[in-house]
């Protein structure tokens, strides 16, 4: 039996059972296919793919598909799926007799006769691969799983074979009964289209995810297919908002190209909504674009030209082109925000990078003048050659299966609960990724974790497969220095938020005794009237605000006090909330807030002075900053401090890079920062003319790091200078305080 369509054999077997009518319809599928083929094949072997049609019709004979069509119609549909991948004449042959061996009296000797050993070699692995039973229990999936990885080794076209009678299988799942279309569905998205991913088939692998989901699920299917199609035509408006500039600047740099607006697949936008816990409508908010062009080098200047046009999101930045993903996967990744403050997703890639995106390792057997590239295959086939040493070493069939799962979702990952529950997350998340993933709450008092019932850091980066357990303590809140190692955007975003939220609340309440005490020294409350003008002479939203804002020390206790006629009184030594050490060391006052001035962005190694300021504690400047030259007759605010870092902790600085721009001065920049191990917190790329300025915050550990991100930066070709932004020239230096 073929894997999973229902055939009928005849009774009375080589008796000719099509109707007239039938045999019309096969002659014009198979008439259709090869119009199709000679559109993309000019010099296609039509006497192989009719010698193939002979054969294949001639042993399905009688035979008929659950649908109630002639079996043969099945082969033409395979082929057909392979035709739309641009394959060549042995592709589409073999596509026609896939399951002669499997489902008829046929052998494969019979076929190596006529056809030869290349398509003998195919047709034999795909005969092996129908023979397996992927749903059966678990050791037994796994057997046969290893199995289909060997059979595909020997020649990867069978696995392309597979895809395409699978999908026509899939396109005809109605016909099957409901329990064996679950099955079939299940299998699909367990196994089939994890492995279409791994070989790149990306037209493939999304259509099989749609087609099993829309069985397993089918109200959620509906729901998402609903929204997505009530949606168009404002979607369509603002994709025609967002390119017309764009293709008009591309237009006059001279950069030809083509443009797509894409839709995630159904599947995938349901899998986001699952991992990323959001609804339909946050998703749908992100629109992505696709720009093909001609060349490597167009496809960065129109990178340029898109982040000169609108404000990119730094972090979203990929460059796949540099280092493909592991399916060969080449493009440029941004993500912008367009006209009316919408993130849009925008792709770049050549016409080249295109098919391989979509057709993934099937590229390498398109129909081409020039043929193929013998290298470009290796890297396929150094995946199954690692996959079948590995599991000759892997006696477990259960724990291969496991491995293997885990390594088809390379970019993604898979860690364990307790309970055995799979939690997908990106590559290098930790242990704050995962306990945010959980939830919320348990991100926010996440105390420690254990990984294989170790217990390790926070901030240990978590491999696929791990078991991975979080201790939450109610009185335990988030680390800021987490940003710095978390993965996802739901950490990050929460963590972020907490931050916020803590200083708020911080500010509220210190800036509610500074209310206090003059009301006290007053003697009576502060009238609506009053508090009307002090929220309209300091901008201010609302009262709350007001009060937030004098809590931040953004509104001086001072100017208050001289808005009432009252004096204020001299240093006033408010208790401030206890703190952990921020790599300074303070004599005599430990207990004191400790920030960092955002004007002049200390780091370890500079000559350093701390401030006492109202409401914020103590807050850390250069000694050549600007802004103490100013306050430095008020000296008994000032303090000694000395440096006391520890090994995690990471500063911001700021740089200054500027240059002639050139078409990937960007990604040589950032790749040059990659390479000192820091990382950017943000940037403001600009052009003008021919001039580039951007400017980074990173994060680093000290001085002497950024002197050699700064040096690192000064080698790539183009920079004309690198300076820290909020350096003084040498002779604006400030005296030393001692
Ligand atoms: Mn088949």
């Amino acid at each position: 039996m073929s894997e999973n369509q229902e055939t009928q054999k005849a009774a009375a077997p080589g008796r000719f059972t099509i109707e007239p009518m039938e045999l019309v319809e096969v002659v014009d599928e198979f008439s259709k296919l090869l119009e199709k083929i000679e559109l993309y094949n000019p010099h296609v072997d039509k006497e192989l793919i009719k010698q193939a049609l002979r054969f294949a019709a001639v042993a399905h004979a009688g035979q008929r598909r659950a649908s109630g069509k002639p079996f043969i119609y099945h082969g033409i549909q395979t082929a057909d799926i392979l035709a739309d991948l641009h394959l060549d004449s042995v592709m589409i042959a073999c596509g026609i007799l896939h399951d002669v061996v499997e489902d008829t009296a046929i052998t494969i000797e019979d076929v190596r006769r006529e056809f030869g050993d290349e398509i003998a070699v195919i047709i034999e692995g795909l005969t092996k691969i129908a023979g397996l039973k992927l749903m059966s229990p678990e050791e037994q999936q796994a057997g046969n799983f290893r199995k289909m990885i060997l059979y595909s080794a020997k020649d990867v076209r069978t696995v392309l074979v597979k895809f395409a009678d699978r999908l026509h299988n899939m396109r005809t799942l109605e016909f099957l009964p409901s329990e064996k279309r679950k099955v079939i569905a299940h299998e699909t998205l367990e196994v089939f289209a994890p492995l279409a991913h791994r070989f790149g088939v990306y037209a493939i692998k999304t259509e099989l995810e749609d087609i099993a989901f829309r069985w397993l699920q089918p109200a959620e299917y509906r729901r998402i297919n609903n929204a997505l199609e009530n949606s168009v035509a404002q979607r369509d408006a603002y994709f025609i908002e967002f390119l017309e500039p764009l293709k008009e600047r591309l237009a006059a740099e001279n950069v030809e190209n083509q443009s797509q607006w894409r839709l995630k697949n159904i599947y995938s936008v349901y899998k986001k909504m699952v991992r990323d816990n959001k609804s339909m409508e946050e998703i749908y908010d992100i629109f992505a674009i696709r720009i093909i062009v001609n060349t490597v080098s167009e496809c960065y200047h129109t990178l340029g030209i898109i982040h000169s046009m609108f404000t990119p999101v730094v972090e979203r930045i990929k460059d796949f082109i540099a280092t493909p993903k592991f399916n060969m996967y080449q493009s440029l990744h941004t993500t912008v925000i367009g006209p009316g403050g919408r993130m849009v997703e925008v792709q770049i890639r050549t016409f080249e990078m295109h098919q391989t995106a979509e057709t993934g390792i099937a590229a390498h057997w398109r129909y081409k003048e020039g043929k193929v590239e013998p290298d470009e295959i290796d890297s396929y086939m150094d995946w199954l050659r690692r996959v079948v040493e590995w599991q000759s070493k892997t006696p477990e069939a259960s724990e291969f299966m496991h491995e293997l799962k885990m390594d088809l979702f390379q970019d993604e990952m898979f860690v364990f609960t307790p309970k055995g529950d799979l939690i997908q997350l990106p590559t290098d998340a930790t242990p704050v990724d995962f306990a945010f993933a959980l939830h919320s709450e348990i991100g926010l008092h996440c105390s420690g974790a254990k990984v294989n019932r170790r217990i390790v850091p926070l901030d240990t980066k978590l491999q696929s497969g791990q078991w991975v357990e979080i201790t939450t303590h109610p009185n335990k809140y988030p680390n800021p220095n987490w940003l710095n190692t978390v993965k996802t955007a739901k950490a990050r975003s929460l963590i972020r938020r907490w931050i916020k939220r803590q200083r708020d609340e911080e500010n509220f309440s210190l800036g509610m005794d500074m209310i206090a005490k003059i009301e006290k020294l007053r003697g009576k409350k502060i009238s609506d009237a009053d508090k009307e003008e002090l929220m309209k002479k300091y901008y201010q939203r609302n009262w709350d605000q007001f009060i937030r804002s004098l809590g931040g020390g953004d509104i001086s206790n001072h100017s208050i006090h001289n808005f009432f006629g009252l004096i204020e009184k001299k240093q006033e030594k408010r208790a401030v909330t206890a703190r952990p050490p921020v790599g300074i060391s303070i004599q005599g006052m430990e207990n004191l807030l400790v920030s960092f001035a955002k004007c002049c962005k200390p780091l370890p190694g500079d000559e350093i002075l701390g401030f006492i300021t109202r409401g914020r504690g103590m807050v850390i400047h250069r000694t050549d900053c600007e802004n103490i030259t100013q306050n430095i007759n008020d000296s008994e605010r000032a303090i000694h401090v000395n440096w006391e870092p520890k090994d995690d902790l990471f500063f911001v600085a700021s740089i200054r890079v500027e240059g002639k721009n050139r078409r990937s001065l960007l990604s040589d920049i950032t790749a040059a920062i990659a390479k000192t191990n820091c990382n950017i917190r943000s940037a403001r790329i600009s052009t003008k003319d021919d001039n580039a300025i951007d400017d980074f915050d990173v994060d680093v550990k000290n001085l002497v790091s950024l002197q050699n991100l700064i040096k690192e930066i000064r080698k790539v070709k183009g920079v004309s200078s690198v300076l820290r932004r909020d350096m003084r020239s040498p002779g604006n230096m400030l005296k030393r305080h001692e």
